[in-house]
């Protein structure tokens, strides 16, 4: 669950989400993204509220529980039960439900590094989904950033849908770095069109979120 934006104390500055969700581009025959990927390779990435040190903003965190909590949620959808983590299966069918469920394992057994800040793919940052994070930001003395109106994300859901205007959703490799931007899709393809990117790209040219 994210907050809608976070807000300081003292000063009221808001802190705001420049990104709400992404993807792994997860294809274990190591086909790499063209011009375009297909919609069964983009698998939702598990996300928490973080503040990144580094940018000095909120931002999402990739989630990554242990390895035995991925066995165990399959273990449930191949039993027939939905999960939640690290995606919500109650909209899938079983089969799906079981072929998403076994991808996530194999990428968590592949995983090596460690869960990284979605804006920068850094590791200098601190959860805001804890019970008093206490997070006081540069040059004010008095407040502390707190959430402001909770709502869920759902996972699987493309906010904007890539045919009137481009999605600009940010894909990444299953060790978190950024690779590509989801764009156009036409109705009832099961394709993306995507443009590459970087991290070090996406700092050029998305400076600044609040
Ligand atoms: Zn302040
Ligand atoms: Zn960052």
């Amino acid at each position: 669950m994210l907050p809608s934006y976070y807000q300081c104390t003292s000063c009221r500055e808001r802190f705001g989400f420049a990104h709400t969700e992404g993807y792994y581009y997860l294809n274990f025959d190591h086909v790499p993204p063209g011009a375009q990927v297909p919609v069964a390779d983009l698998y939702t990435i598990p996300v928490r509220p973080g503040w990144c040190k580094d940018c000095a903003t909120v931002c999402i965190v990739e989630d990554i529980a242990v390895t035995r909590v991925f066995e165990d949620a399959y273990g449930v959808v191949r039993a027939g039960r939905p999960v939640e983590y690290p995606l919500r299966t109650e909209n899938l069918d079983l089969q799906q439900a079981q072929e998403k469920l076994a991808a996530y394992l194999r990428w968590r057994l592949e995983r090596r590094h460690p869960a990284r800040a979605l804006c920068c793919g850094g590791t200098s940052y601190q959860f805001l989904d804890v019970a008093q994070p206490l997070l006081k930001h540069a040059e004010c003395d008095f407040g502390v950033v707190e959430p402001q109106s909770q709502y869920f994300i759902g996972g699987g859901t493309y906010r904007t849908s890539g045919v009137l205007s481009p999605a600009n959703v940010r894909v990444y490799s299953g060790e978190g770095d950024l690779m590509c931007l989801l764009t156009w899709r036409s109705r009832d393809s099961d394709t993306w069109e995507v443009t590459p990117t970087t991290y070090s790209q996406s700092m050029r040219t998305e400076p600044g979120s609040a």
